[in-house]
């Protein structure tokens, strides 16, 4: 199960169906809701990528990413993208990921 971050004061680790935050009492039941969907637009991405559509695979995570800034969803993103090859954004992805990695890292 994945974590919130409040979008108010910044706090993490709160649990996804958690109403508000203990902290700062912001209420994170919309932001959940957005999580979870994001959640199964990654899912959805994993599932194509295991079964070769790639291009879909691709279109998910992106819906994924938008809904939330996931390591998950950077890292299906960057793996469908450069299994396409060629063109496609696969730097897009790697700085994503990039970008998710050096959050997990950060001070939070
Ligand atoms: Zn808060």
């Amino acid at each position: 199960m994945s974590t919130l971050t409040c979008p108010a004061c910044g706090k993490t680790g709160l649990a996804e169906d958690s109403a508000a935050c203990p902290r700062c009492s912001c209420e994170l039941g919309e932001l959940a809701k957005v999580s979870g969907a994001a959640r199964e637009e990654f899912q959805k991405s994993l599932r194509l990528l295991r079964q070769g559509s790639l291009g879909e695979s691709l279109a998910h995570a992106e819906v994924s990413w938008t809904l939330r800034h996931s390591r998950e969803a950077a890292q299906a993103g960057f793996v469908a993208a450069i299994a396409l090859g060629g063109s496609s954004s696969w730097r897009l992805w790697e700085r994503r990921l990039a970008e998710t990695g050096l959050r997990a890292n950060g001070p939070s």
